[in-house]
C-alpha cells in the first residue's frame, strides 16, 4: 500500500497530497480543506460572517450620537438614555 502523506479534503473530498492543509472553520469544525476550498468556501464563508456580525450592530437613533448600542433591543445608546432621563427628571423639576 503506498504511504499517503496528505488529507481528504473535508469540503469538496478531493485528497491533497500536501501536509498542512488549511483550517475550514466555520464550514466545518472537524478536518482539514484544501487551498481551493480555503478561499474559494472558507473565506467567503468567514466574511459573511464578519458582515453579518457587522449588521448586528446598530447606531444610536440620537442623530447627534454614533455611538454603537450594544443592546440591540434599545434604540438609544445609555449615554443618551441617561441623558433622557436627567430631561424627564428636569421637565418635572
Ligand atoms: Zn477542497
Ligand atoms: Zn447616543
Amino acid at each position: 500500500m503506498p504511504k499517503f502523506d496528505g488529507y481528504k479534503c473535508c469540503i469538496c473530498g478531493e485528497l491533497q497530497d500536501d501536509i498542512w492543509g488549511h483550517n475550514p472553520e466555520p464550514v466545518k469544525t472537524e478536518g482539514r480543506c484544501c487551498s481551493y476550498c480555503n478561499i474559494e468556501v472558507v473565506l467567503l464563508a468567514r466574511l459573511e460572517m464578519l458582515s453579518r456580525m457587522a449588521n448586528n450592530t446598530k447606531e444610536c437613533s440620537n442623530d447627534d450620537c454614533d455611538t454603537v448600542v450594544d443592546n440591540k433591543e434599545d434604540d438609544i445608546c445609555t449615554d443618551c438614555y441617561m441623558k433622557e432621563i436627567d430631561k424627564e427628571i428636569y421637565k418635572y423639576n
